[in-house]
């Protein structure tokens, strides 16, 4: 018996990609990929992206695997290279890089390359975090129109602090002074994530930057994917493996934390944070058998968890599948209630689960 189980629904994920493009209209689409495509397996999810126009990842190596699977599209990393000696790869593998610093300006400028290297300058608009200045923008624009290793059309990118949260007026100010740094620069413009996708159709540049939304769940705040209609991709299961009784006042699992107020029968299930399930998932945290609810009992352990099914235990039996994400139950909700955020659960998925690809 398989326990822990990963289902993918790839023709769920053809639709939230048609989804991207109802959306965007007139973007081209680049499809995040980084972090085994949000924990749902990177190549396998690459494969059944076809209608992308490009991929993204964050890190060399997950480029080189998507090649290594057979992937063609061009693939642009958005941290950039990290070392001279990278850019050699970069070039032989079709792989775009983002330029945002001083370092990697000078080292693409020194290389000695036998062709030019596609180029995305990105601009610090207020997330703080990657990006060159405003005022160093057109010294870096001009050095990489100067030198022989970049392609001569530089495209300009940003990225959105804010995006999530309609009421925060940040997104329409970082729009706003991205499109005054870029006039009369012709170049194609990359600014929105999967929440300036959905919220910010002023911030659809040429190119749109699509990941959390393409695997169905929702990136606005309070919202899940359905609200969007987006469906969720991922369906997180695992078995009873054990139905106990337990009375009132008895502390359940490790530190005893949880007590019930009457006696009432557990489910043990085969699911912990060893398989990537948070460990700061509290009390009543919701999972579904059966398509009804019930709640986590006690600390969630590394490979087990325990689930209040009620004195007379609904005809509850070892063997019975648990849904601990899924269509029927949001991971947005999961999220909620272990005090994090959707992208941090998929992402966490365990080695140990089996992933399962579905048409
Ligand atoms: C991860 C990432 C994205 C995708 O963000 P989502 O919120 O998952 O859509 C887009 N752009 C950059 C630079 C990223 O790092």
């Amino acid at each position: 018996m398989r326990l822990a189980i990963a289902e993918i629904n790839l023709q769920a994920l053809a639709h939230n990609l048609a989804q991207v493009r109802q959306f965007a209209p007139n973007s081209k689409v680049m499809a995040v990929l980084k972090a085994n495509a949000y924990g749902h397996g990177l190549v396998k999810i690459a494969q059944h992206l076809n209608d992308a126009d490009a991929f993204a990842v964050a890190r060399i190596d997950e480029a080189l695997a998507l090649r290594a699977g057979g992937l063609t599209k061009p693939i642009v990393l958005l941290e950039g290279f990290f070392h001279q000696d990278d850019l050699p790869i970069l070039l032989a593998n079709n792989f775009q890089t983002i330029i945002h610093d001083e370092n990697q300006l000078r080292a693409l400028e020194n290389a000695k390359l036998d062709a030019p290297i596609s180029c995305w300058l990105k601009i610090n608009t207020g997330m703080h975090r990657l990006g060159v200045a405003p005022t160093q923008l057109n010294d870096f624009y001009q050095r990489l129109q100067a030198t022989n290793n970049a392609k001569d059309t530089i495209n300009l990118m940003t990225h959105f602090s804010s995006a999530d949260d309609v009421n925060d007026p940040k997104t329409a100010e970082q729009i706003a002074l991205f499109d005054s740094l870029v006039q009369g620069k012709q170049q194609a413009h990359c600014l929105a994530n999967s929440a300036g996708i959905i919220a910010w159709p002023a911030g659809h540049g040429e190119w749109v930057r699509p990941g959390l939304m393409m695997y169905g769940v929702s990136p606005m705040l309070n919202t899940s994917g359905k609200d969007h209609q987006l469906k969720p991709v991922m369906r997180l299961t695992t078995k009873v493996i054990a139905i106990r009784d337990v009375d009132a006042a008895q502390g359940v699992g490790y530190g005893g934390s949880w007590q019930s107020t009457q006696p009432t029968k557990l489910a043990v299930v085969a699911m912990g944070y060893g398989d990537g399930y948070p460990r700061h998932a509290k009390h009543g945290t919701p999972v579904v058998i059966a398509g009804k609810r019930y709640g986590i009992a006690g600390n969630i352990s590394m490979d087990m968890i325990s689930v209040d099914i009620g004195e007379n235990a609904d005809g509850i039996k070892v063997g019975d599948e648990v849904v601990m994400w899924g269509p029927e139950l949001p991971v947005e909700e999961i999220a909620q209630c272990a005090d994090t955020i959707s992208y941090e659960l998929l992402c966490n998925i365990a080695p140990r689960v089996s992933y399962e690809y579905q048409r």
